[in-house]
């Protein structure tokens, strides 16, 4: 494909043609009713300069990596029009109203080989959605988006992309841990891509502000041109798309549980309607085995959102948009079999999800019992997931001292257990697990918090180089690189056990 500039990308107006905006143009936070987008435009970045470039996207695009001033917020051409989405959500169980993109300005729809694509970029000024905010991001959790969205999509998680990431010369102040020390911090602008930004919380606020008429308007859009196999004429439609929706979600997650990753915040609001992962904050990767953890701090009391509960808030989640969708239902109890839908394909993904990490050929009811010993031995002990899986799939013995290293104190490890159940795993593989399947269940390399931690501290020092390079090595998740062996390959070193940034993260970005 040749170079395109961004004037000469196709641009298209399909959410704003076909859906009602805000009569006003940007404005001050306020309640918008009865729309679904205010127009707005970027604020200008008054120094701002590229600092990491997918290629990948860029190519999608047709675009060379450069273009800071239309990456920034601070320049636009022709055939953009940019808006703000509106959009409700539930936050932590609680419905919380109106919420809106209150940092993130939509710069267009383009129209691409792989379909219509959508630019958005996050962190470039106030939007009528911004509430008491700025519209501002840091260049801490612009690093962690741009890396982890870009490493998501090579682990074969369903996610938002990232184009670019730009600091803006701009300092933005957070109070990093909520306890009275507020500090400037460099700001940055990531522009992110998507089929589409819609959410659960998209068609909620509708719902819960009796808007029935946009409510209605809003679907027709959203499956005339994200479900083009689905028609919700009738409740049988209505069914069928929805429950494409609970799939999708359910397959997301059984990835999720796959990689060892942890969103942080399954707000409704942040549960994209085409099942990819979006909005990256207080996220974080399992290190030892742990159901019970949490990376975001603001949740440490309830850990809602913890590990092992990623599956049931799905469910909560997809209920919450369920309800959303009943006042276009004939017979809105017909909405249960979506539930029940969800689950079953959860059980579903999730379980071919287990059979590829254990290397069966496929998961038997008597296969159960090993799983569930499997994971309450690698509780037993601080035992790295990532390590542990990653050299299960090629002993080629049943002996636990082939998995050492994923040990965090190997003289603790309860070795007799060990050899027991992986005596029990060889025989069930009759000596011979699918390797290759296995070595594509079980990532070598992810994002772990610490690694994250790095590249940003090191930014934050104008050193890009080791986002630079932890890019490269999460474009293949699943090679060996033996290069990076030594430096990426490990647990998690003692200095980030307590760290800021590493195991605590909070909302603050
Ligand atoms: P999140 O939990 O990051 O997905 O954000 C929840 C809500 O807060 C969304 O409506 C965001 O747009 C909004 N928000 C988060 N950070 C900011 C910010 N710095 N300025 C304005 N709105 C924000
Ligand atoms: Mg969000």
């Amino acid at each position: 494909m040749s170079t395109a500039s961004f004037e000469s990308l196709h641009w298209s107006r399909r959410f704003l043609d076909e859906t009602p905006g805000d009569q006003e143009v940007g404005g001050r936070p306020r309640q918008v009713p009865k729309v679904c987008w205010s127009r707005v435009a970027p604020a200008p970045a008054p120094h701002p300069t590229l600092r990491l470039w997918s290629l990948e996207m860029g190519q999608a695009l047709g675009l060379e990596a450069g273009h800071e001033d239309i990456l920034s917020g601070s320049d636009r051409v022709k055939g953009m029009d940019s808006y703000a989405q509106r959009y409700g959500g539930h936050q932590f169980g609680h419905w919380a109203g109106q919420l809106g993109d209150g940092r993130a300005i939509t710069l267009g729809e383009v129209k691409t080989d792989r379909g219509i694509l959508e630019l958005q970029l996050k962190g470039a000024g106030a939007t009528p959605y911004s509430r008491t905010a700025d519209g501002k991001a840091v260049l801490r959790s612009s690093i962690r988006e741009f890396l982890c969205s870009e490493a998501m999509h090579h682990l074969g998680v369903p996610t938002t992309r990232a184009l670019s990431l730009v600091t803006t010369g701009e300092a933005v102040v957070r109070d990093v841990l909520y306890n009275g020390h507020p500090a400037p911090e460099p700001g940055a602008v990531v522009c992110r891509v998507a089929p589409s930004f819609l959410r659960f919380g998209s068609f909620q606020i509708h719902a819960a502000t009796g808007d029935r008429e946009t409510l209605a308007t809003l679907v027709k859009h959203t499956v005339k041109h994200h479900f083009p196999d689905h028609q919700v004429k009738d409740d049988d439609g209505r069914i069928a798309w929805l429950e494409r929706i609970a799939e999708d979600t359910a397959v997301m997650i059984a990835h999720w549980n796959r990689v060892g990753f942890v969103h942080g915040v399954m707000n409704t609001d942040n549960m994209s309607i085409h099942g990819l992962t979006i909005d990256y904050g207080p996220y974080g990767w399992l290190e030892d085995y742990n159901p019970n953890w949490t990376p975001n701090t603001t949740d440490a009391s309830r850990r809602r959102y913890r590990y092992g509960q990623q599956a049931h808030i799905g469910a909560w989640n997809i209920a919450r948009l369920l309800e959303s969708i009943g006042p276009l239902m004939e017979d809105p109890e017909r909405l249960h079999e979506v539930l029940d839908s969800y689950y079953a394909a959860y059980e579903k993904h999730n379980i071919s999800m287990w059979a590829g990490k254990l290397g069966l050929d496929e998961f038997n009811e008597s296969d159960a019992p090993l799983l569930e010993d499997l994971i309450a031995l690698l509780q037993k002990v601080e035992t790295d997931m990532t390590i542990f899986f990653r050299l299960l799939s090629s002993i080629q013995e049943p002996k636990v001292e082939h998995l050492q290293p994923a040990f965090y104190d190997v003289s603790q490890c309860p070795e007799d257990e060990w050899n027991g159940w992986l005596m029990r795993w060889w025989q069930r593989v009759d000596g011979e697990p699918k390797r290759d399947a296995m070595r594509l269940a079980n990532p070598k390399y992810v994002l772990r918090n610490w690694m994250a931690q790095l590249a940003i501290e090191a930014a934050e020092n104008d050193d890009y180089s080791v986002a630079e390079d932890l890019y490269e090595l999460l474009k293949q998740p699943y090679g060996e690189q033996p290069e990076f062996e030594d430096e990426w390959f490990k647990r998690r070193p003692e200095w980030a056990k307590n760290k800021v940034g590493c195991s605590m993260l909070s909302c603050s970005s």
